[in-house]
C-alpha cells in the first residue's frame, strides 16, 4: 500500500480539444521519438526490427464514429487521444506494494520509479483508463511522466518546457498547464468549453480534462442557394460587348 501526498495545490496536466484533434497521431509519435531512448529511455521499443516488435506507447490515438442518434447533428468521426490523466485520488499509486508508484507533492505528476517497481502489475489492473505499460524486457511498468524532463529543464527554452506531444500537435488540440490555478490559461479553457473528467463515476478524480466536440453542422442546412439570374443593362454598353452578349446568349 503506497500513500497519496495531501493535494497538491499545483495540479500539471493537459487539457485535450476533441473538437480539433484530427487523429493524425503525431503527439504519439513525438511523444515515442522523445521518451524513447532504446534500452534506456522511459519508453522502451523491444525488437523494434524484429518479426514481432513490442514496445510501450504512452500515449495511444483512437477514433470513433458517433451514430446521427448520439448527436444533434450528422454522423461524426471523433479522435480521442488516451494517456495518463494524473488523476489526484488514483488506485494505481495506492495498490502499489513497494511504492514504486507514487505521486508527486509538488505538482501532481503521477510516475514510476522503476528500481521499486517488481512488475506485479496491481497498478495496471487498477487504472480504469488504460493508462499503464508493460515493459516485457523490463518487468516494469512504464507510463507517461508528463515529460517531466522537458518541463522543468532550464536549458531548453521556455516555450519548449512542454511536454512533446504538446509541442507536436499541429491542430493545437492539446494544451499544458497548471490546472490548479483557476486564472491558468488551461482553466479558463476548461471553464468556457465546458471541459470535463473521464469517467468521474470511478472517483480517480482525473487532472487533465477534455473539451467536448461542437456539434457539426447539417449538411443539407449548407447546400449552395440557387444561382441568382442578373440583369445586366446593355442599352449604354459598347457594340462589342452587345455583339458578344448576343453571341453567348444563344
Ligand atoms: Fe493512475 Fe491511470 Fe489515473 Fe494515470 S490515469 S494516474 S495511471 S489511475
Ligand atoms: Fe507522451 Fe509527454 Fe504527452 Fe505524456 S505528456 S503522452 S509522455 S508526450
Amino acid at each position: 500500500m503506497t500513500m497519496l501526498p495531501p493535494p497538491s495545490p499545483k495540479k500539471l496536466g493537459l487539457v485535450i480539444d476533441l473538437d480539433i484533434c484530427v487523429g493524425c497521431h503525431a503527439c504519439a509519435v513525438a511523444c515515442k521519438e522523445w521518451n524513447d531512448g532504446g534500452q534506456f529511455g522511459p519508453l522502451p521499443d523491444e525488437n523494434a526490427y524484429g518479426r514481432e516488435p513490442l514496445g510501450v506507447w504512452f500515449n495511444r490515438v483512437h477514433s470513433y464514429e458517433i451514430e446521427p442518434a448520439e448527436t444533434t447533428g450528422p454522423a461524426m468521426t471523433v479522435h480521442f487521444p488516451r494517456s495518463c490523466l494524473h488523476c489526484e485520488t488514483p488506485d494505481c499509486v495506492t495498490v502499489c506494494p513497494t511504492g514504486a508508484s507514487y505521486k508527486r507533492a509538488e505538482d501532481g505528476i503521477v510516475l514510476v520509479d522503476a528500481d521499486k517497481c517488481i512488475g506485479c502489475q496491481l497498478c495496471a489492473w487498477a487504472c480504469p483508463y488504460g493508462a499503464r505499460e508493460y515493459s516485457q524486457e523490463r518487468g516494469t511498468m512504464q507510463k507517461c511522466t508528463l515529460c517531466v524532463d522537458r518541463i522543468y529543464n532550464e536549458t531548453l527554452s521556455e516555450y519548449d518546457r512542454q511536454p512533446a506531444c504538446v509541442m507536436a500537435c499541429p491542430t493545437r488540440a492539446r494544451h499544458f498547464g497548471d490546472l490548479g490555478d483557476a486564472e491558468s490559461k488551461v482553466s479558463k479553457l476548461v471553464a468556457e468549453r465546458g471541459g470535463y473528467d473521464l469517467m468521474p463515476e470511478m472517483g480517480y478524480k482525473p487532472v487533465n480534462k477534455y473539451l467536448p466536440p461542437r456539434p457539426r453542422r447539417d449538411g443539407c442546412a449548407t447546400q449552395a442557394a440557387p444561382a441568382r439570374e442578373e440583369k445586366v443593362d446593355l442599352s449604354t454598353a459598347s457594340p462589342l460587348l452587345r455583339w458578344m452578349d448576343r453571341i453567348l446568349s444563344r
